[in-house]
């Protein structure tokens, strides 16, 4: 298939535009995606899916070894064929998601899809390096691994597929994805759909391969196989964990627990509306949302006005309370994370607060408390649309908060602030993958920021937003005394 132009992948985003929002929230699209759920779970085998790991990975293996003599411009078109189908598809895998994960919304899934889908390099981001001078030159290139294991979550199941198919095919690899179990139908047929568009574009079958019926066994089974080169974990602390303890090469994206900084400088309605934004995208449940806000007392009152101003819901105090016995399973000691109450976990803010009798519209995106720095609601990766606020006596006391309360993660953080001395303290305090000023977290992943997007930012092992140089290696050659023409 020839590659598609910038105009044609413009067309198909504009269709798909037009389609968001009319179908993706009413009662037909919802049962349209259980319907689709219902097939994809039936047909249980064939593109790409095998009943056995050991099966995936030998038809990976395959594909591999095909895919190696295909070169650099039949890689291009394959990454085309699959933006478009991903494209096509983006509204369709949302609402399954959601219908079977129940979490988050499907517009925001489907913002998610289309975001990884036009903004994940591709195999343009694997320019080689050259170096000339008296002694000679030096090229240095970008190799595939082979095989890479690739274990996905359950919060962003379809964008974490489309963005890591994209990274990993387009270093040169195969990959064998070992789905969250939660998600497994949708994971399943979004990696049939990846598998037809690969060969629609030219590429060999079972370039993506998975198992119908994950678990975290299969995930081990993966980890450990020998014909698996390169791992790529997306998820909490047990998996990324698991991976580690493996003597392969691992790139692990792990949790977080991103503060947002407000201090007295910045411009108080916006950051408000950002966060607001931010914290309640697909309901929290992304890595990098705002899970916890640190404002200056002098603008803090003026903060939560624009938060209620701008699609919040504040709590009282005594709504607090009762909010706590219903999202914590256990809330633990002071600055400590806390036990969530699954049950809770990416559902809608008018869901949440219904629990306490409160009953407000869909339109109300987010909650928010202002809590003392102890609560545990600021310690917890919450994965909720409940965002509290901190109160705090300076910037310099925000930023400590901040850091304390990242535990070292190392992953996303943000300010709101017109200092540029506060933003750059800020960031040498943090020393995490991504740092956004003055936008919601979300502009960290391209969605109205600059830079590319990536849904697995490798923190634990230091990749950052992985991209196909990521999933290659670099292989260097030197001549020496020759090449240089100058
Ligand atoms: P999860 O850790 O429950 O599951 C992630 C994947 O790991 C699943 O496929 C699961 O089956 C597997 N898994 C879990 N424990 C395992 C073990 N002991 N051995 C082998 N495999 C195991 O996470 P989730 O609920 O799906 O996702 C939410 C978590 O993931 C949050 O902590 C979030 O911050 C993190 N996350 C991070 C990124 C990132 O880019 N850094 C992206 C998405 C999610």
């Amino acid at each position: 298939m020839a590659t598609l132009s910038e105009q044609q992948i413009q067309d198909i985003i504009e269709r798909v535009n037009l389609r968001i929002g009319t179908v993706a929230n009413g009662q037909g699209a919802k049962l349209r995606a259980e319907k689709q759920l219902e097939a994809a779970e039936q047909v249980e085998l064939g593109d790409g899916i095998y009943g056995a790991i050991d099966e995936a990975v030998a038809a990976a293996r395959r594909a591999f070894l095909h895919y190696q003599r295909q070169g650099l411009e039949g890689r291009k078109a394959i990454i085309a064929s699959v933006r478009a189908s991903m494209l096509e598809n983006a509204e369709r895998l949302a609402e399954m998601a959601h219908a079977e994960t129940g979490l988050g919304r499907v517009t925001d899934k489907i913002l998610k899809n289309r975001l990884v889908t036009t903004r994940a390099p591709g195999p343009e981001d694997l320019e080689l390096e050259a170096v000339t001078g008296d002694q000679g030159m030096m090229v240095t290139e970008f190799a595939p691994y082979g095989v890479v294991g690739a274990i996905t979550p359950t919060t962003n199941p379809t964008s974490t597929i489309i963005n890591n198919t994209i990274s990993i095919v387009s270093a040169g690899n195969a990959v064998v994805f070992n789905v969250h179990p939660s998600a497994k139908a949708v994971s399943a047929e979004n990696i049939r759909l990846l598998n037809r568009a690969i060969q629609a574009g030219g590429g060999p079958p079972d370039l993506v391969t998975a198992i119908p019926n994950p678990t975290i066994d299969s995930a081990k089974e993966v980890m450990n196989h020998p014909d698996v080169a390169l791992l790529l974990v997306t998820g909490g602390p047990a998996v990324v964990r698991e991976a580690m303890r493996t003597d392969k090469v691992v790139i692990a994206a792990g949790p977080g627990n991103p503060p947002a900084v407000v201090d007295q400088t910045a411009d108080v309605d916006k950051a408000g509306r950002d966060i607001v934004a931010g914290a309640s995208l697909d309901n929290n449940i992304i890595c990098v949302d705002e899970k916890t806000t640190i404002a200056v007392d002098t603008i803090a009152d003026r903060l939560v006005r624009s938060m209620a101003q701008n699609g919040a819901y504040v709590l009282k105090e005594h709504e607090l309370k009762r909010l706590e016995r219903v999202i914590f399973q256990e809330m633990g000691p002071p600055r400590k994370p806390g036990v969530i109450n699954p049950a809770f976990i990416g559902k809608n803010a008018g869901v949440i607060l219904a629990e306490i009798g409160i009953q407000v519209g869909d339109d109300v995106r987010l909650v928010v408390a202002e809590v003392p720095q102890e609560h545990n609601l600021v310690w917890t990766e919450q994965m909720m649309p409940v965002l509290p606020v901190v109160r705090v006596k300076d910037v310099e006391r925000a930023i400590e908060l901040a850091v304390k309360s990242e535990h070292g993660f190392r992953h996303t953080a943000s300010i709101h602030s017109t200092n540029v001395q506060t933003i750059t303290n800020m960031a040498l305090a943090m020393n995490c993958s991504i740092f956004v000023a003055n936008g919601p977290n979300y502009a960290g992943l391209g969605e109205g920021g600059e830079g590319f997007s990536s849904f697995s930012i490798a923190s634990p092992t230091g990749h950052g937003l992985t991209r196909p140089r990521s999933f290659s290696r670099e292989r260097r050659i030197t001549v020496v005394g020759a090449l240089r023409i100058v």
